[in-house]
């Protein structure tokens, strides 16, 4: 992995990354990645390490020593500020994040988003180390658009609802709607760690994440997680789908999202790890404004994608309609259309045009000016894989791990 350069052309040092929360779906990736293409040093810190298992052991794989697991919970492990000093870089990625949280553990959520993170930041702002923390576009709340009326045309203007960091208000319904407890926790803890960054100098970046899908996102119920748990809208209609069940639209499957593939969105993570002096000091939104869709039209695609990657022919009757209520409980408010704005993340770490190379050589008095090209490319973060090619490589995996332990499971006979 020697030669490799950043996005100004200069070479990459290898660098000790703390990662908390490691074990979940986007920090899974992040390992792969920074173990498979890079030589920086991990500090895995997660109270879980299920989705790691496989970077961990045996200790013959190729970064065995450059991968370390230390099962913390950072609410209340002295350890976390030794593992944040021998690190040069901490990202922060642990956090209480399913929606189904956020109205029926409230406080749980809060502690998790907020109070838990504050030592995190105070470590790396005390030891001078720089931070990347997860965030989420949940801070943005809902569009201006969507308190206009339904008929109104500026509805379609992106200025009612194109997502910006650096403009756009976060919008929050009130405090009984308890769904917002995890965008207002995240918002405060952004503030904080940018007030960090304004007064007392902490190099940070902060990441919104825009619906990143894909291998090992949550759990299936009663599989690997509580028969009773609601994860997030892909494992949970990927459950219905392998159970032969209609997906449920949650209030009509209105909303809007945009989806990203993980993979392409831990490129855009691994861009920010490499290059420090583009990355500090922003918030970025990453996510792919190119794939969004209704809920009700994932719920449709992913119906196809399933029949193709199983075999198996659609349900006659492939979705239901579920209230809110029914289906998160009392609390429950949504996030009406998230389109992110790229203009930050594609000025800070898009495709760069390094200035063209020009050799002069002294040949006998005479000056050669020799050209190469008039432009080096050094690409950058450009999110490509479409939501169909997302779907099929995402329900390949969940039908390969998961159909036969739910066939098993479901023809187990019922103890009398
Ligand atoms: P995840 O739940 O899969 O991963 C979070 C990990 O943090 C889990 O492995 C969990 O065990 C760990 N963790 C939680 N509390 C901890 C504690 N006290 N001590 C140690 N470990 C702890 O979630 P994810 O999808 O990987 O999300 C990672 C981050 O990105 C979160 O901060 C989330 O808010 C943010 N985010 C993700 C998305 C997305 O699309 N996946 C969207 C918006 C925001
Ligand atoms: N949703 C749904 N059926 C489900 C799960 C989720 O209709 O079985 C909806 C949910 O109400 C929301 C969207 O899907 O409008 C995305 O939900 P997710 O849990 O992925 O999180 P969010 O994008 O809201 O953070």
């Amino acid at each position: 992995m020697a030669g490799r350069v950043d996005l100004d052309g200069n070479p990459i040092k290898p660098i000790t990354i703390c990662m908390i929360g490691a074990g979940g779906f986007i920090g899974s990736h992040l390992c792969e990645k920074l173990m498979s293409e890079t030589d920086h040093a991990v500090l895995a810190v997660d109270v879980y390490n299920d989705k790691i298992k496989h970077l961990l052991e045996p200790a013959s794989l190729p970064w065995a020593g450059r991968i370390q697991f230390h099962r913390i919970n950072i609410k209340n492990d002295s350890r976390l500020e030794g593992l944040i000093k021998m690190a040069d870089l901490t990202i922060n990625l642990a956090a209480i994040c399913t929606p189904a949280d956020y109205n029926t553990r409230p406080l749980d959520t809060i502690y998790s988003n907020f109070i838990d993170a504050l030592p995190v930041v105070k470590y790396c702002s005390e030891n001078g180390k720089r931070l990347i923390h997860f965030s989420t576009c949940e801070v943005y709340g809902k569009t201006i658009g969507s308190f206009l009326p339904k008929d109104s045309p500026l509805r379609q203007d992106p200025a009612y609802y194109v997502l910006s960091e650096d403009t756009s208000p976060c919008i929050f319904g009130s405090i009984e709607k308890q769904r917002w407890s995890y965008a207002c926790a995240k918002q405060l803890i952004e503030r904080l760690i940018y007030a960090e960054g304004a007064e007392n100098g902490l190099e940070f970046t902060i990441v919104r994440p825009f619906n990143w899908i894909g291998p090992r996102m949550d759990f299936i119920p009663g599989i690997d997680g509580p028969s009773e748990g609601v994860p997030r809208v892909l494992a949970c209609f990927s459950n219905n789908l392998l159970r032969h069940e209609p997906l449920k639209l949650v209030d009509g499957g209105q909303s809007q999202r945009t989806f990203v593939y993980i993979k392409d969105a831990i490129e855009a993570v691994h861009l920010m790890i490499e290059n420090p002096a583009r990355a500090n000091g922003h918030i970025f939104n990453v996510g792919n404004p190119n794939n969004e869709v209704t809920v009700r039209q994932l719920a449709e695609m992913m119906t196809q994608v399933y029949s193709k990657v199983s075999g198996e022919p659609p349900l006659e009757v492939p979705t239901i309609d579920v209230s809110s209520k029914e289906f998160y409980g009392e609390g429950y408010d949504d996030s009406d259309k998230r389109i992110p704005d790229m203009t930050i993340i594609n000025k800070q770490l898009g495709t760069n045009l390094l200035p063209f190379l020009q050799l002069k050589f002294l040949i006998q008095d005479i000056v050669l000016t020799v050209k190469f090209n008039p432009v080096v490319i050094i690409p950058g973060w450009d999110p490509k894989t479409s939501l169909w090619d997302l779907l099929e490589s995402t329900l390949t995996y969940q039908h390969r791990t998961y159909a036969e332990a739910i066939k098993k499971a479901t023809s187990k006979p019922v103890a009398s």
